[in-house]
């Protein structure tokens, strides 16, 4: 299927097919990872993996798994490798769609780990596309955050806004990740130094290394995504 893409910022219209690109969205938290993943599915007919979203559905399950991962997630620690690649290697075989991958890999071990498994399902990561968002923008944008419980719609509102108030998406409840408070979100920064951003290392020579300016509005960033797309493509 063809079809075309216009955007404002973008000079010609840009056709493509439903990609089969196999991305990897890195980003500190608050980088905008799920909100480009979300635009990058519907435009281009991806398949849109959040881990974390897959672990907080897991959560909202109720089951024992659900409440141990609900012990390590709401504390800011990160999941072990070896639960992350399992749940993630079912999901990737069930879909034959390009991946956008958000939010793994968080450690060098799974993107070993990815490698390894796109290799053996006969594919492979096509593109490293990293969001770059200053520390001092992320403690102000993850305390705007809110997240549908419904549609997963993420969302930033104002500071004066009520606590509880409906999706405009879907109508469904959004509420604050417990994850969010401010001081989860310095540890989860922690966290992010010391594990994810090694895996930054282990990409960059890779020739599928990107880094995009994520202190923009999501427009351009996507747009600044597009344009890495359409190079490679
Ligand atoms: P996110 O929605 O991507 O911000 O993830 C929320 C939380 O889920 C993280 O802070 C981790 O606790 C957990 N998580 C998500 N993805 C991973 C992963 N690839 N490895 C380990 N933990 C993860």
């Amino acid at each position: 299927m063809i079809f075309a893409f216009r955007s404002a910022g973008l000079n010609a219209v840009l056709f493509v097919k439903d990609l089969k690109v196999n991305i990897v969205l890195m980003g500190c938290p608050g980088a905008g990872k799920g909100t480009q993943s979300a635009k990058l599915q519907d435009v281009f007919h991806l398949k849109h993996i959040s881990t974390g979203d897959v672990l907080r559905a897991e959560i909202a399950s109720g089951s024992a798994l659900g409440k141990e991962i609900a012990g390590i997630i709401n504390k800011g620690n990160l999941v072990p490798d070896e639960l992350m690649i399992s749940i993630l290697e079912k999901i990737v075989k069930a879909t034959d769609k390009g991946i956008i991958f958000d939010g793994f890999p968080r450690t060098v071990a799974q993107a070993k780990a990815l490698d390894e498994m796109m290799k053996r399902l006969q594919r492979e990561i096509t593109e490293v596309v990293m969001i770059e968002l200053p520390e001092s923008e992320v403690v102000s944008r993850i305390a705007s955050r809110r997240q549908c419980r419904k549609c997963g719609e993420i969302l930033h509102v104002a500071p004066d806004a009520p606590a509880s108030s409906a999706c405009p998406v879907c109508g469904g409840e959004l509420y604050t990740r417990p994850d969010d408070t401010p001081e989860r979100v310095k540890h989860r920064l922690e966290v992010y130094h010391t594990e994810t951003l090694p895996v930054k290392n282990f990409y960059q020579n890779s020739g599928k290394y990107v880094e995009i300016n994520g202190n923009q509005t999501p427009e351009q960033v996507f747009e600044d995504i597009v344009r890495v797309l359409k190079k490679v493509k």
